[in-house]
């Protein structure tokens, strides 16, 4: 069974996408840290996120910076947001994503094109959303908690800018699938938005 998790920064698709590999007991994949190992690599590196091409020599050694406490930096993130836009760098991480995906026990995975591009024929689509505003304010909270000095009117600025190139970009861009179900967590916290993505999943299950 794969599950198959997309939506915007900070609408809690990746703690949603946790829960749902612990709750079914599947491996979980945040295709994300594959983005932002790239942007960490190309920064580490010295490379120019404005080329393709050096974005594309960023993408080999990625495996060795996946746990690295850089990646969750907002400076990753931004440079994660650009690069993600380059085919070829799409390309180039996308059979790490689908050979996790084809997996004999099966998987969850969480990003942007999960469902569109990486694993079409999932078993059961997500796509989790909430509104610019409470997305800016959850993204505040965390980067409060990690120490980071930040302003909401910044955070949201910046969350919007991201929403603009994710769902723009003609390669892969940011959207709800056909068949995917849609869970907006504007007004949810993290237990009910959890119980929410349970639910609807196995409703699925026991419609096919
Ligand atoms: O989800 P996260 O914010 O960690 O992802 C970082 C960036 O990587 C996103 O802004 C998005 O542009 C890109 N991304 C993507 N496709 C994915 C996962 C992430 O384009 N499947």
């Amino acid at each position: 069974m794969v599950i198959a998790v997309d939506g915007p920064a900070a609408s809690g698709k990746g703690t949603i996408a946790r829960a749902l590999a612990a709750h079914f007991g599947l491996p979980h994949m945040d295709t994300g840290m594959l983005y932002r190992a790239v942007a960490l690599n190309l920064l580490r590196r010295e490379l120019d996120p404005d080329s393709e091409f050096a974005a594309v020599r960023a993408c080999d050694g990625v495996a060795a910076l996946l746990d690295d406490e850089e990646l969750r930096s907002e400076a990753v993130g931004g440079i994660a947001s650009r690069i993600s836009a380059y085919p070829a760098v799409r390309e180039a991480l996308l059979e790490r994503q689908r050979d996790f995906a084809e997996g004999t026990s099966g998987a969850v995975l969480d990003g942007r094109d999960i469902g569109t591009v990486i694993a079409p024929h999932a078993t059961a689509k997500l796509f989790v959303t909430a509104s610019p505003q409470v997305r800016a304010e959850r993204r505040l909270a965390e980067l409060q908690a990690r120490g980071v000095t930040a302003h909401l009117p910044d955070v949201l600025l910046d969350i919007e800018a991201r929403d603009e190139r994710d769902s723009h970009r003609s390669a892969a861009p940011l959207r709800q699938a056909a068949d995917a179900m849609l869970l907006d967590t504007s007004a949810l916290d993290r237990e009910a938005s959890v119980a929410a993505a349970i639910r609807l999943v196995e409703e699925r299950l026991a419609a096919v």
